[in-house]
C-alpha cells in the first residue's frame, strides 16, 4: 500500500464537475477582479466565521501582513508571538518592521503557553498574535483577558484550524483582526493561492479593504500608499464551492485523529497530540513525537507512507533571522518539538484501512 502525505484525491472526485463549471462560468463573465465572486465569498466565509466581515486577500501571509498593517503596528511596537510556528507569522510581524517577542508553546498542545505570556507584556507590547497550530483553537479565553488588562489588540493566525473552537466560539472571530490562508492543502484550500481576513469592526474593515487595493476605495483615488493584496475571482468562486464541505471534513478529520489515538494508545514509544479542554481540533496537523523522528520516517517511508516534519528549523534558528543573535537553547520546547515531531497521513477521504497500515507500520518500527 501506498499512503501519500496528502491527497486531493478523494476532493477532486467529487468536485470536478463543479470546478469545470466554475471556470466556465468565470470566463463568460468576463470579471476577473475583485467581482461578484469574492463578494459572494467573503459574505459566505464571514457567516461560517460568525464575525459581522472577511475580505478576501491573496494569501495567508499577506493577510497577517494588512493585519498588522491596518492595526498601525510597526517600529518600536512589540508582537508576542509563538516561538513555534511556521515562519510566515514570524515575517508578517518583520514586514511591518516591528519586534517580534516569541514565547513559548505549551508542551501537551503545542499552542502558545498562555501562562507565560504575561512576563513578556512591556510598555511597548501592541498585539498578541497566537496561532492555532495544528488545527487546533488556542485557549482564546486566557489570551483575551490579557488583552483586556493590557489593553492589547488580538490578531489570530487562524490559517490551520478554519472551524475549530474555545468554549463554541469559532476561531477568526475572537481578534480584531483574523488571517486565514486557503493555501491548496489548508482544511480550506484554494487551487492556488488565496487567504482572508476575519473581523468584526467595520473601520477595521474599510482600512483593509483600501490596503488591499492600492490603498484606494475609489478607482484612481488614492488615500494611502497600500498593496496589491486582491483575492482572485477565480479561486473564490472555488472557495464557496469547497466552504460548503469543510465542517464534513473537518468531522472526517476528527474521525481519522479518533482511529490513529485509539491504534497507538497501545504504543508507549509515540506521545500523542492532545487537546486541551474546552477546545476543539479540526486536526490540520495529525502530530506524533517520538526521540527517533528520523529513523521512524525513513521507516514508513520504505513502507511507502508519506510523513513530513512541521517545521524542522525553529523560526529563532532560522538563517532568516540570525541578525536576531538567538542561538540553540533560548527556546528548548519550539527546539524540542521540532526534533521530536511527526506529521502522519490525515486527509479527508484517507480510510481506515490506510489508518490501520501506518499504525500496524509504527507499531512494527518500535517492536524491533
Ligand atoms: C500556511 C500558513 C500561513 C501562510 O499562508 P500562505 O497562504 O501560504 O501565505 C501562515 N501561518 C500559518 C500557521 C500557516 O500554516
Amino acid at each position: 500500500m501506498t499512503i501519500p502525505f496528502f491527497s486531493f484525491k478523494p476532493q477532486t472526485s467529487l468536485l470536478k464537475k463543479d470546478y469545470l463549471k466554475v471556470f466556465e462560468r468565470f470566463i463568460e463573465d468576463e470579471y476577473y477582479i475583485l467581482g461578484k465572486s469574492v463578494q459572494k465569498f467573503e459574505e459566505e466565509y464571514a457567516n461560517f466565521s460568525n464575525t459581522k466581515y472577511c475580505v478576501g486577500l491573496s494569501n495567508g501571509l499577506d493577510a497577517l501582513h494588512i493585519a498588522l498593517r491596518a492595526l498601525e503596528i510597526g517600529e518600536g511596537d512589540e508582537i508576542i508571538v509563538p516561538s513555534n510556528t511556521y515562519i510566515a507569522t514570524w515575517i508578517a510581524v518583520s514586514q511591518v518592521g516591528a519586534t517580534i517577542v516569541p514565547v513559548e508553546p505549551n508542551i501537551d498542545y503545542y499552542n502558545i503557553d498562555c501562562d507565560l505570556i504575561e512576563s513578556k507584556i512591556t510598555s511597548k507590547t501592541k498585539a498578541i498574535l497566537p496561532v492555532h497550530l495544528c488545527g487546533q483553537c488556542c485557549n482564546m479565553e486566557k489570551i483575551m483577558a490579557l488583552a483586556k488588562k493590557y489593553s492589547l489588540y488580538v490578531i489570530e493566525d487562524n490559517a490551520q484550524a478554519q472551524g475549530a473552537s474555545f468554549k463554541q466560539q469559532l476561531t477568526g472571530s475572537f481578534g480584531d483582526i483574523n488571517a486565514t490562508s486557503f493555501y491548496p492543502a489548508k482544511n480550506l484550500g484554494a487551487l492556488g493561492d488565496a487567504g482572508a481576513v476575519t473581523l468584526n469592526n467595520e473601520n477595521h474593515c474599510s482600512k483593509v479593504k483600501s490596503i488591499r487595493n492600492y490603498g484606494s476605495h475609489k478607482k484612481y483615488y488614492n488615500e494611502l500608499i497600500g498593496y496589491n493584496m486582491r483575492l482572485d475571482e477565480c479561486q473564490a468562486a472555488i472557495l464557496s464551492t469547497k466552504l460548503k464541505y469543510l465542517n464534513e471534513w473537518n468531522k472526517q478529520r476528527n474521525e481519522i485523529a479518533d482511529w490513529y489515538i485509539e491504534n497507538l494508545n497501545k504504543c508507549d514509544k509515540v506521545i500523542l497530540p492532545k487537546t486541551e479542554p474546552d477546545a476543539t481540533h479540526v486536526y490540520h496537523l495529525f502530530v506524533i513525537r517520538s526521540e527517533q523522528r528520523d529513523e521512524l520516517k525513513t521507516f514508513l517511508e520504505m513502507q511507502g507512507i508519506g510523513t513530513l516534519i512541521h517545521y524542522p528549523i525553529p523560526p529563532h534558528l532560522q538563517k532568516a533571522y540570525q541578525h536576531l543573535n538567538y542561538k540553540i537553547g533560548d527556546f528548548p520546547i519550539a527546539e524540542l518539538l521540532a526534533r521530536t515531531s511527526l506529521s502522519l497521513p490525515i486527509w479527508p477521504g484517507m480510510t481506515k484501512e490506510m489508518v490501520d497500515y501506518v499504525c500496524d507500520n509504527i507499531i512494527k518500527f518500535y517492536s524491533k
